[in-house]
């Protein structure tokens, strides 16, 4: 990934864990994995601590209810995040850097 790219995507977070709000050793996570076709898109792309980069990935079906992992296919920008800087409810992420506050019609649980 591109270095301009991941401090776009920190300062975009705050340069804060997006789970935590930690300001400690600071990861970019990709929502749908890069071996799973993910992209380097704004929108696909976190903010995380080392401690939570390895909890989302350790704790998976949690991490997905969370936003912060997607499958496959999945296009990030349709599905909500939690995150720090939004404590009120979820977030989207926008291609352009921006938070969106609501997104498209949530699909039926
Ligand atoms: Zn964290």
């Amino acid at each position: 990934m591109q270095t301009a790219r991941l401090a776009e995507i920190r300062a975009r977070d705050g340069n804060r864990c997006s789970r935590d709000g930690s300001s400690g050793y600071l990861h970019v996570h990709h929502r749908v994995r890069r071996s799973q076709c993910g992209t380097d898109d704004p929108q696909n792309l976190i903010t995380l601590c080392e401690a939570c980069h390895r909890w989302v990935h350790a704790n998976p079906y949690a991490a997905r209810r969370l936003g912060l992992l997607l499958r496959h296919g999945e296009d990030p920008e349709l599905i909500p995040v939690r995150h720090f800087l939004w404590p009120a409810g979820l977030i989207w992420l926008g291609p352009d850097l921006t938070f969106i506050l609501s997104g498209p019609e949530p699909a039926a649980a």
